[in-house]
């Protein structure tokens, strides 16, 4: 600190700051170069010049979001065809919403023209306002299989290869691999898989070459397992769908297996899930916590995330998701908030960069008006957002 010219940090003070796990004891935020320079107690603060005065907001780390698709527009019943190549605008527009719901980083799991990778570029540049994106391009998909139109169809390991190659090329983050069928694709079947164990273990060591993580798209049980066995990041939905319907066919063994490979769950719970609690019956309901219940008391780790992009999800109601979430899968607040800041950080390998506030990380600051630890729609009521140190919003 002593080496640090006072001039050039913007002080925070008269904060509450829980760090993306904890309540510290501090109560000042000091901002400098787009990053967290110090934690400290407003006693220290004399000599620097912009001191901005919090009014006792709580502060926590920018909002997660490790499932988002930028180029899908959320008031289309169906995803289009193909990708809309002039929607720059819309694009950004989605992106300027969701920085402006203190959402300040987001992984995008596919898109058809690598749009969302140009958006990435611009937020990063700061000559668009938005979230810090990670983008995995076209998804490999078996042909005809889900979200085929987005052109990444491989019919065996070579051809994967080829779809890889391309999307590394294009300068993605990570792999997005469709493991089972999905809902909105016509013709796919969520409860089978798409690719054998086999290929996905190719696909998981070819992408391993390029330094590319893979986060898999998993609704039915056996994609589920083959995916874990392959060895990705993330299992994405982890719907345990059987002959019976969603959460019907959840197997501890696999579970288990989740566990041992250290693999992170996205549960893409949208805020519309709020439904399923205020089902008169129950029974999906009791099934899927059943099957999260057992997961996370077994220790597997979740992080959070919404499918913003499909019908109905906007891009910037994780906020509002992130309640639902929690009620549906009976987590803690703080444990809930760990999902979409500390805990996404190090389930999308960006820990060392995001997810805490605390010295050396990205300044991606949310000031909320009252405690989301005691209730979490204090998320809904941001007073101040900063994005790698740029000031979003001001209290
Ligand atoms: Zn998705």
């Amino acid at each position: 600190m002593n080496a640090i010219p006072d001039a050039d940090i913007t002080v925070l003070r008269n904060l509450r700051i829980w760090d993306g796990d904890n309540w510290t004891d501090a109560d000042t935020l000091c901002v400098q170069r787009g990053r967290i320079a110090a934690l400290e107690h407003a006693g220290n603060l004399s000599g620097k010049t912009t001191i901005i005065d919090c009014a006792g907001a709580v502060a926590i780390p920018g909002l997660m979001d490790a499932h988002v698709h930028m180029e899908l527009n959320p008031e289309h019943s169906r995803p289009p065809a193909f990708t809309d190549l002039n929607q720059r605008p819309q694009m950004e527009k989605r992106a300027k919403d969701m920085v402006e719901a203190g959402i300040t980083t987001a992984r995008d799991l596919g898109g058809g023209a690598w749009l969302e990778l140009a958006l990435r570029d611009r937020i990063a540049t700061g000559s668009v306002p938005g979230p810090r994106l990670i983008c995995a391009g076209q998804p490999l998909t078996s042909p005809g299989g889900h979200c085929h139109f987005w052109g990444g169809e491989a019919a065996n390991l070579e051809q994967a290869r080829g779809v890889l190659k391309r999307q590394a090329n294009k300068g993605v983050d990570l792999i997005k691999v469709m493991a089972s069928g999905g809902r909105m694709t016509s013709g796919s079947d969520p409860s089978k898989p798409q690719f054998d164990v086999d290929t996905l273990s190719g696909i998981v060591a070819a992408a391993k070459q390029y330094g590319l993580p893979v986060a898999a798209h998993c609704h039915g049980t056996k994609a589920i397992e083959y995916a874990t066995l392959a060895g990705v990041s993330t299992i994405e939905h982890c719907s345990w769908v059987g002959q019976d319907g969603w959460a019907s066919d959840y197997q501890e063994e696999i579970a288990r297996i989740i566990l041992d490979k250290g693999v992170w769950v996205s549960p893409t719970i949208n805020r519309g899930w709020q439904r399923m609690l205020d089902s008169k019956t129950g029974a999906v309901l009791g099934r899927v916590r059943a099957a999260y219940g057992a997961m996370l008391d077994m220790g597997i780790p979740f992080v959070a995330s919404t499918d913003a992009g499909i019908p109905g999800v906007f891009h910037h109601h994780l906020p509002e998701a992130l309640g639902v979430f929690g009620r549906i899968a009976e987590l803690s607040n703080a444990d809930t908030l760990r999902s979409a800041t500390s805990g996404a950080a190090r389930a999308l390998g960006v820990s060392a960069i995001t997810g805490r506030l605390a010295p050396g990380l990205a300044a991606d600051v949310l000031l909320v008006d009252g405690d989301p630890l005691e209730d979490m729609s204090a998320l809904t009521r941001p007073v101040g957002i900063w994005a790698s140190g740029r000031a979003i919003r001001l209290p």
